[in-house]
């Protein structure tokens, strides 16, 4: 049997990065990377934008160089699935029944895109965007797709939909809730981007349910609604969320539900075993204390290095201010913070200019900003988030305000 010092299960931006952090802050013991992915670890955000559209090589988005995992010692073993995980026997088994033994476990293992719960997701023609291999299939048929169909109104339909309607394809996007983005963001940024989705061509339908996809010699022809309205459709994709991967851990009993619950050291139930990411479910200071899962390449890298210090014998704990991005067309959103519970927005900027922020405010205080081709009031307003400052809205709102002298 294997045994590595540290296991790192999961080979994304949480499990790449922690791998990194522990040989820089000097670990020397034996250090092994597992994950169901067959790549090499590779960055997940260009995977809906520029490697959809063909402008970036997968090479291009490995986050490091075969030959430096090699030259760390960091023992990559992909293509493999962890099914179990043994917190007596500090063992893990993988879907081939292959036993591995750690000194400690990082749980890293993200999310898989959510099915739809209704008929026809096993259909050909039916496309995730999670991992190069859906991407890579979804391109390979492309060429012979022209009417797409778009499920779901997040980043990834989005991104996906600003990417393929650039490609001349005819796109819809079905968005459940009565506007896009509705899980990240308030009313104003919604309406924005469903207009400028819109001026380039998208349809974009809210409130939309499907009932089904309709299939024609096992492939998916069509997409049925709940009013009987069938879009027809050459290819679907569906962007509605992730499910935490984190069953194993679970079926060891360890805490969690939606994810497995962490402390602040990202510490979980179970003995030496840490968990990061997308699947680790921890008590947020920036969403009041809630416990929550940040979906963000962000949280991974910064739990994956504040999970590197503890096993290196720093102390260390997990507080660090969300942010994320997202570019679509020429429009390159920030935000930091979470808009969890807002009870206000302040409107900062141009809508017509393409160039503004939306400002969050719960009780009087700034929780997250969303910058629409406005760098410098991201950049600026972040401090203003992590001190949760109380400032009247009308000296927000005022385009002459210098965010960093408030
Ligand atoms: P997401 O952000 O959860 O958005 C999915 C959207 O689809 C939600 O608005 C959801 O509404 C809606 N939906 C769910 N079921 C539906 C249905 N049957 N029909 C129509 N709409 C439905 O998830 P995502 O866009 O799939 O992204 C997946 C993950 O990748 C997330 O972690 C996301 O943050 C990440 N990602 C991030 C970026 C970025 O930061 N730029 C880009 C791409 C992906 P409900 O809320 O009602 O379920």
């Amino acid at each position: 049997m294997d045994r590595f010092d540290i296991l790192i299960v999961g080979s994304g931006h949480g499990g790449a990065q922690c791998a990194v952090a522990l040989r820089q802050a000097g670990f020397a013991g034996t250090l092994a990377v597992i994950g169901e992915d067959p790549e090499l670890p590779y960055e997940r955000p260009p995977l809906s934008k520029d490697y959809l559209k063909g402008e970036k090589s997968f090479e291009r988005i490995l986050i490091r160089a075969p030959a430096f995992w090699e030259e760390r010692a960091v023992t990559m073993l992909a293509g493999r699935r962890v099914v179990a995980v043994d917190p007596a026997a500090k063992t893990v088994t993988d879907a081939a029944g292959a036993t591995i033994g750690y000194g400690a476990l990082v749980w890293s293992a993200g999310g898989s895109a959510r099915r739809l719960a209704c008929s026809g997701h096993d259909l050909a023609g039916v496309h995730a965007i999670r991992t190069r291999r859906d991407v890579d299939q979804l391109l390979a048929e492309l060429p012979t797709t022209q009417r797409i169909v778009v499920i779901g109104g997040g980043y990834i339909g989005l991104e996906a939909a600003a990417a393929l309607i650039k490609a001349d394809k005819q796109v819809v996007v079905l968005e459940a809730m009565d506007r896009v983005l509705a899980r990240v963001a308030g009313e104003p940024l919604s309406r924005f981007y469903e207009a400028e989705h819109r001026a380039h061509g998208v349809e974009i339908r809210t409130g939309a349910l499907v009932e089904c996809l309709e299939e024609q010699d096992g492939r998916v022809c069509g997409v049925r609604l709940s009013g009987g309205e069938v879009l027809p459709a050459d290819m679907v994709i569906v962007g509605i969320g992730i499910v935490p991967e984190v069953a194993p851990l679970l079926d060891a009993g360890a805490a969690g539900g939606n994810g497995v619950r962490v402390d602040a050291q990202c510490r979980t139930s179970l003995p030496d075993v840490y968990a990061i990411g997308d699947c680790a479910l921890h008590v947020n200071a920036y969403a009041d204390g809630a416990e929550i899962r940040l979906e963000s390449v962000q949280n991974a890298n910064d739990q994956a290095n504040m999970v590197a210090k503890l096993l290196t014998g720093q102390a260390a704990h997990y507080d660090a201010v969300p942010w994320f991005w997202s570019n679509q067309y020429d429009l390159k959103l920030q935000t930091v913070g979470l808009s969890i519970g807002h009870d206000a927005t302040v409107l900062r900027g141009d809508l017509s200019a393409r160039s503004f922020s939306v400002i969050y405010l719960k009780q009087g205080r700034v929780i997250a900003l969303d910058c629409v081709n406005a760098m410098r009031d991201y950049v600026q307003g972040k401090r203003l988030v992590a001190e949760r400052m109380m400032v009247d809205p009308a000296v927000l709102a005022d385009p002459a305000t210098v965010l960093k002298e408030l």
